[in-house]
């Protein structure tokens, strides 16, 4: 329709197929899917198993320039190929997105299930509490903030003696050590498995962890825009918004139920007085982390609009977390589109933090290569870098900003195509200029797209420049090798991803780093937090900024998820609501439960 109606109107408009019926379609088996009501699925992780013999599709990476803060269409041009591959190729194909969070959805950006004529229905669903999953990480990151806050006042207030005796549970009137338990005595190397034997110094140094409350480094969550939370201070922690919680990137990075145990064992949470590493076996929590996010390890099967299969799971923010779909959705998709097929996968923001870390992190732990990389750009966002909204050379200016995110991509060796996602205000000769300009910098191919106003037909030339891309040879390569110095390694990504001169360490940033390497963390990759909005850490620095220090702040390490996460200028990571939030627009009607105003 011209004109375009809302999201949430089109959205409305089509009746989604029985999920059931989808599942059938994409080849699962009435065993392998837990239906959420009509439209979603949950899906086992057997299905890995039973099709582990079946080659994988071809892997397509989303990415993006430095956007505006409205976001250039990274999600609507996922769905939009997705769409396009699948009805108009006839190839299998499965779009994997990321479920949002209450943050941007209540915030600036709105929802994030596409828009237009390419996007996830029902998007009321995609875009509020889907099936639960970020509800289960604020509780399960809340869970381990409470039980440290319970150790650190019992093991101050109780004798080592009254401290064992409720550590230790009476099973048919014996004392019993539990198979966490058991594993914690193995760490501190006391080999035993009677509880009786243990000698008083056994027993002190089983039952005191010794916390040192100043150096608590596990925050709670929730996931809200609420700036007050910044100002709270709780010991030494604060709060984040759950989506950039370590709890959120272990979900994303685990490859099953297993790995994601042993990965909550070994998230660290602070220090002992004697500098060691207390982690959240060591609190005994680790089991009940699993409990609770037992459901949400399993990837949530959706539809697009035209009926394309999607994947719905991890959460956003490559700002301030590493912001990718999840390793399961990617590799359930991958094999289920068989050889042939293709899954399209979204990385956050610009190809500078979301891509980057997509290769670095999430492609290091899963081995999956993706063989092209689309990289959305918009008119609007170019003109912003340009300097101004107006002319052509203010377009052919901005390109600076394409220019550098090809390059960025290259470093990886993988095929680039860009898409530039069009809009109605978009002239001919701006959408030529941005084409040349793209494939003058080394792209592959670079294509106007139409999935907004649409769908999948407004794309069709995007999927067969994809298509094309992925026959290319492929070189991927890592941009840093995981032996090197912590700084070291950010160092690299600033200078050759961000164009920065060189870094700024603080002392408490540099404090932190000599910590982690005595701790023996030294050897995780890297995970930013920086803005989206610049290459550099200034959100006003347009275009590509050159002549800058990028200070480092501080440095946190996530061990369960595997990486060290150093806080770039100012950047916080609880963000906050604008004057005017999205919810402003929002309301829901009592007679008919109609949601009105989501996009
Ligand atoms: P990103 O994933 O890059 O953050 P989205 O795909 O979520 O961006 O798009 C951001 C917003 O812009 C959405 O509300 C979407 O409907 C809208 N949008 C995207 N592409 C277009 C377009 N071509 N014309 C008009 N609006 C668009």
């Amino acid at each position: 329709l011209s004109p375009v109606p809302s999201d949430i109107e089109i959205s409305r408009s089509q009746s989604p197929k029985a999920i059931e019926l989808l599942a059938r379609e994409v080849g699962l088996l009435p065993d392998e899917i837990e239906a959420h009501g009509k439209t979603k699925a949950k899906v086992r992780l057997s299905l890995l198993d039973r099709l582990k013999e079946q080659p994988d599709g071809k892997y397509v990476l989303v990415a993006g320039i430095t956007p505006t803060p409205l976001g250039e269409g990274k999600s609507t041009v996922t769905v939009g190929l997705a769409q396009a591959l699948t009805a108009h190729l006839k190839l299998n194909s499965f779009a994997c997105l990321r479920q949002p969070s209450q943050g941007p959805t209540f915030g600036v950006k709105g929802g994030a299930a596409g828009g237009g004529y390419a996007q996830v229905i029902p998007m009321e669903e995609f875009n509020l509490h889907l099936t639960g999953d970020i509800h289960a990480i604020t509780a399960a990151n809340n869970l381990v903030a409470a039980a440290i806050d319970a150790r650190v006042l019992h093991e101050a207030t109780q004798s080592d003696k009254a401290l064992y005796g409720r550590l230790v549970p009476t099973v048919n009137g014996l004392r019993k050590f539990s198979p966490i338990q058991t594993a914690r005595l193995r760490k501190l190397g006391i080999d035993k498995t009677e509880p009786g034997a243990l000698t008083p110094e056994e027993i002190r140094s089983f039952v005191r962890l010794d916390i040192d409350p100043s150096g608590i480094t596990w925050q709670r969550v929730v996931d809200t825009n609420d700036r007050f939370l910044r100002k709270i201070t709780i010991g030494q922690a604060q709060f984040d918004i759950a989506v950039a919680s370590e709890v959120m990137a272990i979900l994303a990075l685990t490859d099953g139920l297993r790995d994601m145990k042993e990965r909550f064992s070994r998230m660290v949470v602070g220090s002992s007085r004697t500098g060691r590493p207390v982690t959240a076996q060591d609190l005994g929590v680790s089991g009940a982390l699993a409990i609770l996010m037992k459901d949400a390890i399993k990837p949530t099967l959706m539809q697009t609009l035209e009926g394309t299969p999607v994947f719905v799971h991890a959460g956003p923010f490559a700002n301030i977390a590493h912001g990718n779909s999840s390793v399961l959705a990617d590799k359930l998709a991958l094999k289920l589109v068989g050889e042939e097929g293709f899954v399209v996968t979204e990385a956050g923001f610009g190809a500078d933090i979301g891509m980057e870390k997509f290769f670095n992190i999430k492609c290091r732990t899963s081995g999956l290569r993706p063989n092209v990389v689309v990289l959305v750009a918009t008119v609007r966002a170019l003109k912003m870098h340009g300097g101004g909204p107006k002319n052509l050379q203010l377009v052919a200016d901005g390109c600076s900003n394409l220019r550098k995110q090809i390059e960025i991509a290259q470093l990886f060796g993988v095929p680039v195509v860009v898409a530039v996602n069009v809009f109605r205000t978009d002239t001919e000769a701006e959408i030529d200029l941005v084409c040349r300009i793209a494939r003058d910098s080394g792209a592959s191919d670079a294509v106007a797209c139409y999935h907004w106003s649409r769908g999948g037909r407004g794309c069709v030339e995007l999927a067969r420049a994809v298509r094309k891309a992925a026959q290319q040879p492929n070189h991927f390569r890592f941009l840093y090798d995981l032996q090197m110095p912590i700084v070291e390694k950010i160092r690299t990504i600033a200078q050759k991803v961000y164009g920065a001169d060189d870094v700024e360490v603080s002392q408490e940033a540099q404090a932190k780093i000599d910590n982690y390497n005595e701790q023996g963390f030294g050897n995780l990759p890297i995970c930013m937090a920086k803005t989206h909005l610049s290459l550099s850490h200034l959100p006003d620095w347009k275009g590509v900024p050159t002549g800058f220090l990028l200070p480092i702040r501080d440095v946190r390490a996530s061990i369960g998820a595997g990486f060290i996460y150093p806080l770039v200028g100012t950047m916080s990571t609880m963000p906050g609501l604008p004057t005017r939030p999205c919810f402003y627009d929002m309301d829901l009607d009592p007679d008919t439960e109609q949601i009105a105003g989501l996009f």
